[in-house]
């Protein structure tokens, strides 16, 4: 088999993306664009649900694949590769339930793999110098036919399967190794090579697919506080760097709260640190069930919360305040006997003396000060400045 220089340069273009939808768009473009098949459809495993989920098409009517949704199990023509980890290809026919009623010709079901594998002469320290996978680096040898196994050899695809199901280099039973199903359908029966070539891409899309989700869980944690869930101080201070920006720009309000636990360390001394982390997220709860989706909330620091309220007055601002304090001081604390948790808030608005992140940041935290010489549990609003209108 020649490595085909469309096809490479094709690849090139879909491992270059780091999006899924994008990857996944491009991988079933060069499918229909450079194989001999009318109909190309992308299905993509629902791992926690153990689903199969239709997504993409080329060549099928509007929505019969993306309306696809089955159950992972061998029964399934459609699943059976997630199982096995093994293409299917030429069958004699298609009474699948979820195939069925798409008038399949001469169809492939190819599974898009994410896992590396390691080349099996060398993990069973083979001498089979004349098998054609001895010494390949990247073929993997359950789709190669005339591979020699156990001193067997393999003359083609078909069979392969029940001898590499045993195999340690082969690891398909695991369906968290499979990211998707490709499915291709054309007029002429498929090639045991096309079927190998198409494994091969689809290997490295299923790698491919899995670095973006990698990358997708970094970049989300990166911006998350690990204990709480809520944002993280850096992105808290970039995005309201943002929004400050944009308010200058093209104007509208925008509130900020600062809130403090009272006399947190108490909690900590009293009942222990497990507590103390138990309250933190108790009360990163309350604000995100108080708050709108649009509302940008933080764990601005070991137990202070930060949250900006965008086209808010300060008046407004000072009644989501008010109801926030509310809800943490009615809230009851399992474990902390009768311990009430109480919070302080210092609340400023974007105006002409507080009009820069630090400037903003400052006034609600001289506030929050207030608040707390004031004799905490309540709500302190920072003064406007006399020529704000
Ligand atoms: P005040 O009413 O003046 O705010 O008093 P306070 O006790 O809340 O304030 P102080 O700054 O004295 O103490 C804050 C405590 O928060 C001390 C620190 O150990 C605790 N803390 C900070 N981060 C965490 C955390 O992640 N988990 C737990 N359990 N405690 C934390
Ligand atoms: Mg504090
Ligand atoms: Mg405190």
């Amino acid at each position: 088999m020649h490595p085909n220089p469309a096809i490479l340069e094709m690849l090139s273009l879909v491992y270059e993306d780091l999006d899924i939808d994008t990857i996944e768009q491009r991988f079933v473009t060069m499918v229909a664009e450079l194989f001999p098949f009318t109909r190309v459809g992308l299905f993509f495993v629902k791992h926690k649900k153990g689903l199969l989920q239709g997504k993409l098409c080329k060549g099928f009517n509007e929505g019969s694949i993306s309306t696809i949704e089955v159950p992972i199990d061998g029964q399934y023509l459609l699943t059976r590769p997630l199982i096995t980890g093994f293409p299917l290809w030429n069958e004699p026919s298609c009474d699948d339930p979820f195939l069925g009623g798409l008038g399949l010709n001469h169809f492939a079901l190819i599974p898009v793999v994410n896992k590396k594998r390691i080349p099996c002469w060398q993990i069973t320290n083979c001498q089979a110098v004349d098998c054609p996978a001895y010494g390949h680096q990247w073929l993997r040898c359950w789709l190669v036919p005339g591979t020699k196994c156990k001193d067997q050899t393999q003359p083609s695809l078909e069979g392969k399967s029940a001898l590499c199901a045993e195999c340690p280099v082969f690891t398909g039973q695991d369906s968290r190794a499979v990211e998707g199903i490709m499915l291709v359908d054309g007029p002429a029966p498929i090639s045991d090579e096309t079927v190998t070539m198409l494994s091969i891409i689809a290997h490295g899309v299923g790698a491919a697919i899995n670095n973006s989700k990698k990358y997708t869980q970094v970049l989300r944690e990166s911006i998350r506080d690990d204990l709480t869930g809520l944002h993280n101080r850096r992105y808290f201070n970039e995005r309201l760097l943002d929004e400050i920006e944009r308010a200058r720009r093209y104007g509208g309000n925008i509130s900020l709260l600062i809130g403090d636990i009272d006399h947190f360390k108490l909690v900590n001394d009293c009942y222990g640190h497990p507590a103390g982390d138990m309250v933190l997220r108790e009360v990163s709860a309350i604000f995100i069930r108080e708050l709108r989706r649009s509302d940008l909330v933080a764990r601005y620091g070991g137990e202070e919360f930060a949250v900006v309220l965008f086209d808010c007055t300060p008046e407004r601002a000072k009644t989501i305040a008010e109801g926030l304090r509310l809800a943490v001081a009615k809230a009851n604390w399992p474990g902390l006997a009768e311990t009430r948790v109480t919070i302080s808030f210092g609340v400023a608005s974007l105006t002409k003396d507080a009009s820069t992140l630090e400037g903003l940041i400052g006034k609600a935290d001289k506030a929050l000060y207030s608040a707390k010489a004031q004799g905490r549990n309540r709500v302190w609003i920072a003064p406007q400045a006399m020529d704000d209108d």
